[in-house]
């Protein structure tokens, strides 16, 4: 078999060896089905057990209370940034606030704003998107829809580590890039929804929490696929729904329960991990420089520059010599970014930090 490298890859992302492992092990048959996973019915007993685990998984690691539904749907992130303004603006009436801190977010409104009207409660762009809001920095509109954010933006790599306050208005969040990282309280969010191919799984399915009191006021008429009422009548399962991509997210989710032990530790390890990047950028007297600033540094996606485009090509070249793999930077943003999401071992950070102080002590 071929060697695995450390994979720094943005997304799709590394995934936990032993999620792989027990899928390689059970790739031909699955135990008491005598069929691949991706052989059976989605209504079959053995797909039924699957596709709960992985929703009770997100239950516990989340502490996800009764008042919200979990939803597996397909389209990724980019299919709520329009099933969300379909189903919650249209014909309302009202605007939807949006902060913008970053490619995903302006990706986002953009979709809403050809359903319904907009607002941007802020703009990060004339700064290059380096930070993240503070709350007195908000204008948010009181009758508005709902408020939308970009938990952590995985390409300029700034993250919110409290959630905007919306005085009782629905809050929606992309947390594509940084759902399971650490825990949140589910319950301030109308919709908090993720795609998996980030921090949770193959791509194919984006998990949807959504609120009770937000599945109320879904529009009526909508088409049933993209209708969230519909989807969370039939527990996800109203079509066929991508089986072998849920069967890996409960054995992702698995993982973070069983052998990290939940989301406190995850937490924890992701800030060490993270701390050892900056730290590295830090300590290099201007021969890295971070993209984001240090209060919004992002701990899941580490973007910085060298002093020239020639040093990052090189750093590139050799870093994936080295098996340190996929350290291109966006194209947006430039230079180079090291996506360290829950799967990225801290061997593996602590390789690449080591690579850093040679690459520097060598070209610095
Ligand atoms: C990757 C990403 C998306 C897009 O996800 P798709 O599943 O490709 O639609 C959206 N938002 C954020 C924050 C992302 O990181």
């Amino acid at each position: 078999m071929a060697e695995r490298v450390y994979n720094f890859s943005a997304g799709p992302a590394t995934l936990p060896l032993p999620a792989l492992e027990e899928a390689r092990e059970h790739f031909l048959a699955l135990p008491g089905a005598g069929a691949s996973v991706m052989e059976i019915s989605h209504r079959s007993k053995e797909f039924t057990a699957i596709i709960e685990q992985a929703e009770q998984n997100f239950r516990t690691l989340l502490n996800i209370p009764d008042t919200h539904k979990v939803l597996f749907l397909q389209g990724g992130a980019s299919m709520q940034f329009a099933m969300a303004p379909i189903n919650l603006l249209q014909n309302t009436g009202k605007p939807a606030d949006y902060i913008l801190t970053g490619s995903w977010a302006s990706k986002a409104i953009k979709e809403a704003q050809k359903v319904g009207e907009t607002r941007v409660a802020w703009d990060g762009k004339a700064d290059n998107y380096v930070r993240v809001p503070k709350q007195d920095e908000l204008d948010l509109d009181a009758n508005a829809a709902y408020v939308h954010f970009t938990s952590n933006e995985t390409i300029q790599g700034v993250e919110f580590f409290e959630e905007p306050e919306t005085g009782g208005i629905p809050l929606l969040c992309d947390a594509s890039s940084d759902i399971l990282s650490r825990p949140i309280d589910v319950s301030k969010y109308g919709i908090l929804y993720a795609g998996a191919q980030k921090n949770f799984g193959p791509a194919g399915v984006a998990v949807v929490i959504i609120s009770d009191e937000v599945l109320q006021r879904v529009s009526d008429g909508l088409p049933s696929i993209l209708d969230y009422r519909v989807m969370a009548e039939n527990a996800s399962l109203y079509n066929t729904p991508p089986t072998f991509t849920i069967y890996m997210i409960m054995l992702v989710t698995k993982w973070v329960l069983e052998e990290i032990g939940g989301l406190d530790k995850m937490h924890a390890l992701n800030k060490q991990k993270a701390q050892m990047l900056y730290d590295a950028i830090d300590n290099s007297g201007g021969f890295y420089k971070g993209h984001a600033e240090p209060d919004s540094r992002s701990i899941m996606n580490v973007a910085f520059r060298l002093p020239s485009e020639e040093l990052e090509a090189q750093f590139i070249k050799e870093a994936g010599a080295s098996g340190l793999a996929a350290l291109k930077g966006h194209r947006s943003v430039g230079g180079c970014r090291a996506s360290i999401y829950n799967a990225m071992p801290i061997e593996g950070v602590q390789a690449l930090k080591d690579f850093m102080d040679d690459f520097m002590a060598k070209n610095g």
